[in-house]
């Protein structure tokens, strides 16, 4: 009688305790509530096409296989699916606007919906709590990402009334990049009559050190880190610390928006050497953020991809012991790292992009209680900014596909264990019952 009812309460606590595994596995994963500022700051940086291997050839350049690049240090590292609307292979267009606006499009759109509606991007959010903004990009300014977070065009190829919309409505701060070309000159002098400082090589924009500044540094996409003029052509590191200096002097801090634009455009060539310097370029811009966000407790950093192109993949390797080192020149360390790239065996699978996740790594106080290694979407993104500009939670749940397996185990081994349980209750009850 004795060990029946033992047995009953054995049953019942593995029960509840398979019940509470069951429930708890299915709970949002992590949270974090921001401190209460008014001066929130973001800065977002898209490596476009820059996938997890790009990043792993830049490394092996840099820093050798066994050390890290300075974004894959930082505090967070996820994975990011990118697919578009259509669960298909996403475009710089279709990407940008779900980081942008949280909402997934068809390929080819600039912030606007599939159902045409132009939901307000980040930027615009920012802009309308006071925040000062700025988008820094290798490629044109016209191009699909920084033209999504900053206009609304049906068509990212329209890029008469991406100008348009960037000269009349769009109110960024600081503009930093290529594409001078698509600007007439009337709309140049409409912008610094409007108070914008123009720049077109490096050392115009080091004069510059406060207001509103338009940097046109080439007349369509900047030129590969390759073929950079180091003295006249600014970086991508000096364009994101001249941005970051200007943004912030307003004390309602900023957004910032920094692309890498050209990994995407090596990955499409198979180029080996130019994906890697320019994820390289990228993750020296990097370093100046995370210089930003270190000293200021109010802002985070959080660097991703839109897609990934080219799927490469490392095979093989010469790689020596000479590795760039701060003592050198701008100009030695480019010639190391070419010999480098060169060292680096690489096959690629298409000449596009391709459905492969993404990283994110992220790096703030407000990151502190959220676990690595989660898969996001990349609508999520805008969440996590979203909810940080409003000091809301930031949540993150996992959205890798649940392997069901040990669950029907589970539930198989609850039908017998149930039935039993049954028996015994109803068998215990009778013999209490007999005894009476
Ligand atoms: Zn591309």
């Amino acid at each position: 009688m004795i060990s029946k009812l033992k047995l009953q309460t054995i049953l019942i606590i593995a029960l509840t305790v398979s019940l509470v595994f069951i429930i708890d596995n299915n709970l949002p994963s992590n949270s974090h509530q921001p401190t209460s500022s008014d001066d929130l700051t973001i800065i977002l940086m898209i490596g476009d096409g820059m996938g997890f291997e790009q990043v792993r050839m830049a490394r092996y350049t840099e820093v050798g296989k066994n050390t890290n690049l300075t974004m894959e240090n930082l505090l967070l590292n996820l994975s990011v699916m990118t697919h578009n609307v259509n669960l298909g292979i996403t475009d710089s267009a279709a990407a940008a606007t779900a980081i942008a606006t949280g909402i997934k499009t068809y390929n080819g759109r600039i912030a606007v919906a599939p159902n045409g509606s132009a939901n307000k991007t980040i930027l615009e959010i920012a802009l309308e709590m006071g925040k000062a903004t700025g988008v820094v990009t290798t490629t044109s300014i016209q191009h699909a990402t920084p033209a999504s977070f900053m206009t609304h065009v049906y068509s990212r190829s329209n890029y008469d009334e991406i100008t348009k919309q960037i000269v009349e409505n769009a109110d960024v701060d600081v503009l930093l990049g290529g594409g001078l070309n698509y600007f007439s000159e009337e709309q140049i002098t409409a912008m610094t009559n409007d108070g914008y400082s123009f720049a077109t090589n490096n050392s115009a924009l080091s004069s510059i050190t406060s207001g509103r500044i338009l940097g046109l540094f080439s007349d369509s996409h900047m030129p590969y880190e390759q073929e950079r003029n180091l003295t006249n052509t600014p970086s991508l590191a000096e364009m994101t610390n001249k941005a970051i200096n200007i943004l912030d002097q307003n004390s309602s801090g900023f957004f910032l928006m920094v692309e890498g634009g050209r990994i995407d455009h090596a990955s499409h060539d198979n180029e080996k050497v130019g994906a890697i310097l320019e994820t390289i370029a990228f993750d020296l811009a990097v370093k100046e953020a995370k210089n930003y966000v270190e000293t200021h407790e109010n802002s985070i950093l959080i660097i991703t991809a839109d897609h990934e192109t080219g799927g490469p993949k490392i095979i093989g390797d010469l790689l020596d012991g000479i590795l760039p080192v701060s003592g050198l020149t701008e100009d030695q360390n480019r010639t190391i790292r070419i010999a480098r790239a060169n060292q680096i065996d690489v096959t690629w699978s298409t000449g596009g992009h391709t459905r492969n996740h993404v990283p994110l790594y992220a790096y703030g106080e407000a990151f502190e209680n959220i676990t690595s290694n989660l898969l996001i979407d990349n609508t999520d993104i805008f969440g996590i900014m979203n909810n940080f500009l409003h000091e809301e939670e930031i949540i993150l749940i996992d959205r890798t596909p649940v392997n069901m397996l040990p669950y029907y185990t589970l539930y198989i081994l609850l039908v017998p264990i149930t039935i039993t349980l049954i028996y015994l209750i109803v068998k215990t009850k009778r013999s209490i019952k007999l005894r009476k």
